[in-house]
């Protein structure tokens, strides 16, 4: 089967390897294509429709807000964005907030306030801001810089200077960074795109130990990883260490497009008016998504019991693979889970669709499976069956 529309005369740039199928309606964990099939989504839009899809509480809030006011500029206050800041930090280390509209923005802007960060602390030579092997950052300018996949650059150099890549997990190299000339660490402590890698938490308490010596910012991008996606609000929280700047857009909105950059107030202060900015970024619409997406994820209970079917699942994905000589290992935390594979995952991938599944890939051999976080027992059950009679198949 050629997932390759390419040859189809649409008007859409070729930048996506689309699968075939025509996504119209979804709900909960479901979605639904052009000829009423149905799918157990498990992708949730890549880690975005953590509340799955039209999640009723944010549906009300967006179609409230949709009879109110959807823009307005950031030259006036906009009451749902001051909410959704005060839900962030609140429930956060940092103190501040600025608005956007996507990851690879979000990243824009915590580039932007650790270069600044550096001159306002009078080392105007600390340029560079370090990153690591097999991350993934976004698809802008300084963002496929700042992202250490040598494929993600090709045919676009030259590219954004002052972005090195040391290896993820690796002690020696830390040294590395206290050279008097970096500003940033920007790092996810779960790589997803690049193949649903941990950090590891020893690695990361040393690499936090080195940035506060240095008055290096530690900056963690939970694009993937953030709003519940692991268990708890942000992944950071589960390795014990205290970012300066995280990055968040995926899940923050359910699905309504938006993006935020979060920092303690001492690295904020380097943003004043004219420094940076966004047309659309937290306008009255795009925030009002935010504000009933957190309220979900902080509602009773809700996290534990994210923490409790995802411990189950991974339990029961333990047994495959103790059963299974095609699967290595287990890897991820919460509904963020890579399944290792010993051979190619794409006609997994493929077979999961033919039997009413969506799941992703992270790199060449791991199936990258994002259940949204309100998937039921039976629902990770049915992907358990699934996975079993692929995996036994000739
Ligand atoms: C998806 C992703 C991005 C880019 O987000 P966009 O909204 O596509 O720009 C950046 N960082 C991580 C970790 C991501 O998973």
């Amino acid at each position: 089967m050629s997932n390759n529309l390419a040859v189809k005369n649409i008007a859409i740039m070729n930048t996506y390897n689309r699968f075939p199928v025509k996504l119209v309606k979804g709900k909960g964990s479901k979605v639904w294509d052009d000829k009423e099939n149905e799918y157990l989504d498990y992708t949730s839009g890549i880690a975005t429709c953590n509340l799955g899809h039209v999640p009723d509480q944010v549906q009300s809030r967006v179609k409230e807000q949709l009879d109110l006011l959807w823009h307005c500029s950031n030259l006036y206050e906009i009451p749902n964005q001051e909410e959704l800041a005060e839900l962030l930090t609140q429930n956060s280390v940092f103190e501040k907030v600025f608005f956007c509209n996507s990851g690879a923005e979000a990243n824009e802007a915590a580039i932007k306030i650790a270069k600044k960060y550096a001159k306002d602390q009078g080392n105007p030579e600390r340029t560079d801001i370090v990153t690591f092997k097999q991350s993934f950052h976004g698809r802008t300018g300084a963002t496929m810089a700042a992202t250490g996949q040598e494929k993600i650059h090709q045919g676009f150099t030259p590219l954004a200077v002052g972005f090195r890549y040391l290896a993820l997990n690796d002690f020696e190299s830390l040294s590395e960074i206290s050279d008097g000339k970096t500003t940033a660490v920007l790092l996810e402590v779960i790589q997803g795109e690049g193949g649903v890698n941990p950090v590891d938490k020893e690695w990361l308490t040393q690499l936090e130990k080195i940035c506060k010596e240095n008055d290096i910012l530690l900056m963690v991008d939970e694009v993937q990883t953030g709003m519940g996606r692991t268990g708890t609000l942000f992944a950071y929280e589960q390795f014990g260490v205290k970012p300066d700047v995280i990055t968040l857009a995926k899940g923050l909105g359910s699905g309504i497009p938006i993006g935020a950059m979060l920092a303690s107030e001492s690295v904020a202060a380097s943003f004043s008016p004219g420094t940076h900015g966004s047309t659309f970024g937290g306008n009255p619409l795009a925030t009002s998504a935010g504000i009933a997406t957190i309220e979900s994820i902080l509602s009773d209970g809700f996290l534990a019991e994210v923490k409790e079917k995802s411990d189950w699942f991974r339990k029961q994905l333990e047994k495959l693979r103790q059963s299974s000589n095609k699967v290595i290992g287990i890897k991820g935390l919460g509904f963020l889970v890579g399944i290792e594979l010993t051979e190619p995952v794409g006609p997994w991938i493929d077979r999961f669709r033919e039997k009413g599944i969506l799941v992703l890939s992270a790199g060449a051999n791991v199936l990258r499976v994002l259940p949204p976080l309100t998937t039921t027992k039976e629902e990770l059950n049915q992907f358990v069956n699934v996975f079993h009679e692929i995996e036994t198949e000739e």
